[in-house]
């Protein structure tokens, strides 16, 4: 038997209210390091892109009863798991400690002997709210808030049937009318008419303004206002379902000024999801202006670059690498590749004394200057082959020894065409690019739904990775994958490599930069807004 001694720790970490940003630093971390994430619906999915590929990630709570395990299932299991000495990040909507019954599985950790940690999270009972323009105090109009459970069944689903507490039951709504200047029900929309109800019964006027917001920092966030007398009927008419907050006091008013995160003169992608092809390392730039319009990015990792197992040709290639005159980058995946073997050869950069360094782009240079503290002789003004083989310095490469290190599966245009002019050529493979089978099935089922808007492409190997990734292990063409999913270009030559796949795109940027290619984005979804 274990001593407590070798059981790992169970950690309760808030994830926040959706936003998958607003995850503390903290729970982050953990993340990263877990052993066994358990995980519930209020949690956002991408959330999971920080975990381990070999954690184990149990969910608990799909959206019907049936299939959400049952707390005191997930009580033994976050126990279970510990007691194998595993760290078992506990992932709960929000603030763990806010109606997320997490007191409940510390007690349970704590009666086991497990170690417990408690990371709180920004709850959603103060986050909606603010994601939807209302702050819960303000000097001129509350200077007390409550969050209150409106104790609907919704709340089962989370985690397991059950039900009220004794807590819950005696809640006094005499009291509850007047505890606050600003009442925040969570759990709310079902008993929505009995709240408002209550509330007017007990004093509340029925002028006072109330706000739903559902799905509060999501990307599908919307908002109801309306008054205590208006409210239950406005909701209704809306088809707004759980999870949302209710506000209810004066300072749901300050909306028609404060409005923001779905102000859609503000942020004009608001609440769309687009994907993103490139890599994950290169995505960011883009991904965050696209959040700062208010998208969605959706960061498919559907390809990994993986090195070759087999070293021994560009071993021996690196060792007499001062014989070659040239050496041609055509990816920036391939330097920290050359980097790690150099290093395990016992060599450093002078290797590359004697060789001038080609490379494809900007990006593979910046990589090289980075990571070998190496400078490029040549750089082409445009990032294709074609372009290298046109503006290559040296005038006559007839006998040259020119070295390509690159994937296993690239087009063959450079090394034919250099070989043609009597180069002596030596492509070695050293990577290849994988496709992440999960995460492919994953967007072909979003791309099918409907629930993705656009797909960015910001290059032509954005657009090659990006059809074969879809198309692996399927039989219908990228197009028909694709359906009426909007596609966009960076530029021309991204445009025609889209259109040799068949796929038509919806709008080409007409200044070929990111920030081009979002304002691209904006003008189509702005075109279609206004044929409705
Ligand atoms: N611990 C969570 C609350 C769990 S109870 C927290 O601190 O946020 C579940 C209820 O929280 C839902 O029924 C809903 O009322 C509210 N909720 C959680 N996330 C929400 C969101 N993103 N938008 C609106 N309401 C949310």
């Amino acid at each position: 038997m274990s001593t407590s001694n070798s059981f790992g720790t169970v950690y309760l970490v808030g994830a926040g209210p959706g936003d998958p940003q607003l995850i503390t630093v903290r729970g982050k971390e953990l993340l990263r390091t877990a052993d066994v994430i358990v995980y519930d619906r209020l949690a956002h999915p991408a959330l999971l892109q920080h975990t381990r590929k070999d954690a184990e990630k149990v969910y608990v709570g799909k959206a019907s009863a049936n299939h959400a395990m049952r707390q005191p299932d997930i009580n033994a299991l976050i126990v279970a798991r510990a007691q194998e000495g595993k760290s078992v990040v506990r992932l709960k909507g929000g603030d763990p400690f806010v109606f997320g019954r997490g007191g409940e599985e510390a007690e349970v950790c704590h009666e086991a002997g497990v170690p417990f940690e408690i990371v709180p999270g920004v709850t959603s009972a103060i986050a909606a709210p603010a994601y939807a323009g209302i702050p819960v105090t303000h000097r001129d109009a509350a200077s007390s808030f409550a969050i209150v459970t409106g104790h609907e069944r919704d709340d089962s689903r989370e985690s397991g049937t059950r039900a009220p507490g004794v807590a819950e039951q005696r809640r006094d709504w005499s009291k509850l009318a007047h505890a606050a200047d600003t009442l925040i029900f969570l759990m709310g929309v079902e008993a929505l008419p009995e709240i408002t109800a209550r509330l007017q019964e007990h004093g509340r006027s029925p002028e006072t303004p109330v706000a739903l917001v559902q799905w509060g920092t999501w990307t599908r966030q919307r908002v109801v206002t309306g008054t205590l007398e208006t409210i239950a009927e406005r909701v209704r008419e809306a088809n707004l379902k759980p999870p949302a907050v209710c506000i209810v006091g004066d300072v749901v008013k300050l909306r028609e000024s404060l409005k923001w995160f779905d102000d859609p003169n503000t942020r004009p992608l608001f609440g769309k999801r687009i994907v993103v092809t490139r890599a994950r390392e290169q995505a960011s730039a883009l991904s965050d202006l696209l959040r700062s319009r208010g998208a969605e990015p959706l960061e498919f990792p559907v390809i990994r670059i993986a090195p070759l197992e087999d070293t021994t040709p560009i071993d021996a290639i690196l060792r007499i690498l001062d014989t070659f005159d040239w050496v041609i980058l055509t990816s920036a995946n391939a330097v920290p590749i050359l980097a790690a073997r150099l290093r395990a050869l016992g060599l450093d950069s002078r290797a590359f004394a004697k060789t001038k360094i080609a490379t494809i782009g900007p990006a593979t240079a910046e990589a090289l200057q980075q990571q070998l503290s190496l400078r490029a002789d040549f750089v082409p003004t445009e990032a294709v082959a074609e372009a290298i083989l046109e503006q290559f310095p040296d005038a006559d490469i007839a006998g040259k020894r020119i070295l390509i290190p690159r994937a296993s599966e690239a087009r063959e245009i450079l090394p034919d065409k250099l070989a043609e002019k009597g180069a002596m050529v030596f492509v070695v493979p050293i990577y290849e690019t994988l496709f992440d089978g999960e995460a492919v099935e994953e967007l072909r089922t979003q791309l099918h739904e409907g629930e993705i808007d656009a797909i960015t492409f910001t290059s032509s190997s954005t657009v090659r990775n990006f059809v074969q990734a879809i198309t692996e292990g399927s039989d219908l063409p990228a197009s028909t994958l694709i359906g009426t999913t909007k596609l966009v270009a960076i530029g021309p030559i991204t445009a025609d490599t889209a259109q040799e796949f068949g796929l038509t795109l919806a709008t080409v940027a007409s200044e070929h930069t990111i920030p081009g290619l979002v304002s691209a984005l904006e003008a189509t979804f702005q075109t279609e807004s206004t044929h409705v």
